[in-house]
């Protein structure tokens, strides 16, 4: 146990010293050098601004769910005079079949959706399209994609355009849509917040996966072609999910983890952050323990070895469990993983319970980490003098649902960022802000075409 505590909780001279790794990436990655964040415009340069007006839509797809929404942005300035949402399952062969079968079960959801909620047709209806995988962005509403990431490991994805495989895939259904704006979700989060919000420059989703977007001068983006736009500024997508440097504290547990996914020997960081793994590296460390130190007695029960039996959702609640002799925990192991209740000892469940918190703080002190380090970058950390008030803008079921990990995240930027400079951070849950976002950000740049 000894030994984890040293690897997972993190003191704050390791954490400096990966907020300045990721500050290199990040700075590399922006030049177009080598690196592991790939930096990548968005090509959003107009954000939303609360003027708009009009029926949008979004459909916003990347992790466990996917969801259609529409709204009516009305004359009086920021304010939303209709909104509707479907969330839909992804059902499980979704997840590996051809990626033309899951733009169908796209189009088709989002014209039933559209019939469902009255919407006539008799007009073209712009669609924001929140795509939350590795994306090279050629144009607003233009991209390649890059890689899988997550669960998915589809055939016909990678290469593809986005945006014409869903628009294709409408036009299939003959429906009246026009797909205007191509992002991921941190892009849409930080467009949901600067709806409201002009002091919004960077958004961050703890979901199902990680990443972290944020407004940059066009003049430090390497990467971008001279001409590709006039205006000064643009939304950077850094892609912190594939974040790897020496510092990092991959353990031997994140190692063989790593082994069992699609996207093996990459996103490092987002394995060790996000909703979809923490659970798994929880489990891994506890089987590693009844193993090393006889956790649940002379004998490791079977039921601890079934790969991503505990899910992220539970191993929270085992990390808030403040019941009497953690009774919640026992009923925890019993209800999803099987444990025998005679297994689960007042001992052992404090164990479990001190490494879902473990692995829990070690993924706030990550995030922390390098959002102090883009904090820094972009010149709002106070360390280039001026204070400005800076709402980091933030969307995803871990946050949102997690109610220790923000308490855990906060702690961590009080502890890397001057008292003064994290008065200034806020950190502002939005929610369904990436969804949200996306149908801002088709009206803003329906709004202002280049
Ligand atoms: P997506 O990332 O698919 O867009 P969400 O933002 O809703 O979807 O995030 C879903 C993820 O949030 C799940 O993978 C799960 O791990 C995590 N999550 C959901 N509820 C909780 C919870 N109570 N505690 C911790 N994590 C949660
Ligand atoms: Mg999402």
């Amino acid at each position: 146990m000894a030994q984890y505590r040293s690897s997972l909780l993190l003191p704050e001279d390791r954490l400096l010293k990966i907020r300045d790794d990721f500050i290199k990436e990040a700075q590399a990655g922006l030049r177009g050098e080598n690196s592991s964040c790939l930096m990548m415009a968005s090509m959003m340069d107009v954000l939303p601004n609360g003027e708009e007006t009009g029926d949008f839509f979004a459909v916003d797809i990347g992790g466990t769910n996917f969801r259609v929404i529409l709204v009516s942005l009305s004359e009086s300035r920021g304010e939303v005079a209709r909104f509707e949402m479907e969330d839909f399952a992804i059902p499980e062969e979704y997840f590996s079949c051809h990626a033309d079968r899951l733009f169908d079960l796209l189009a088709d959801s989002l014209v039933s959706f559209a019939k469902r909620h009255g919407f006539s047709g008799k007009k073209t209806a712009p669609v924001g399209f929140c795509f939350s995988f590795p994306v090279n962005q050629t144009a607003v509403d233009a991209g390649t994609m890059i890689k899988l990431t997550k669960k998915f490991d589809n055939e016909g994805f990678v290469g593809c355009d986005p945006v014409q495989m869903l628009q294709q895939a409408i036009q299939r259904f003959k429906a009246p849509f026009k797909v205007v704006a191509l992002l991921n979700d941190s892009v849409g989060t930080l467009a949901g917040a600067c709806y409201e919000d002009p002091n919004a420059k960077v958004g961050v989703i703890l979901g199902t996966g990680t990443n972290a977007c944020y407004v940059e001068q066009v003049a430090k983006i390497g990467t971008l072609a001279k001409g590709a736009t006039s205006r000064p500024r643009m939304v950077v997508n850094t892609e912190w999910g594939n974040f790897t440097a020496a510092s990092l504290p991959i353990t031997q547990a994140d190692r063989e983890m790593d082994e069992t996914t699609p996207n093996a020997g990459e996103y490092h960081f987002e394995k060790m952050v996000s909703g979809m793994y923490m659970g798994e590296v929880a489990r891994r460390i506890i089987l590693q323990l009844a193993e090393d130190a006889q956790l649940f007695g002379p004998s490791v029960p079977d039921e601890l070895r079934v790969p991503w039996a505990l899910s992220t959702p539970a191993l929270s609640k085992i990390a808030e469990d403040d019941s009497w002799v953690l009774s919640g925990t026992a009923q925890i192991l019993a209800d999803d993983l099987h444990l025998p209740a005679s297994r689960c000892t007042y001992s052992a469940c404090s164990t479990v319970k001190e490494v879902c918190l473990m692995v829990s703080r070690r993924s706030a002190a990550l995030v922390a980490a390098c959002l102090a380090g883009l904090l820094r970058h972009i010149g709002r950390d106070g360390s280039h003098g001026g204070m400005q008030a800076t709402t980091v803008a933030v969307d995803g079921g871990l946050f949102e649902h997690f109610d220790a990990y923000r308490g855990f995240l906060r702690d961590y930027l009080d502890l890397l960022l001057t008292p003064e400079v994290s008065a200034m951070v806020q950190l502002k849950r939005i929610r369904d802000a990436s969804s949200m976002g996306s149908a801002y950000l088709a009206a803003a740049v329906t709004a202002s075409p280049e």
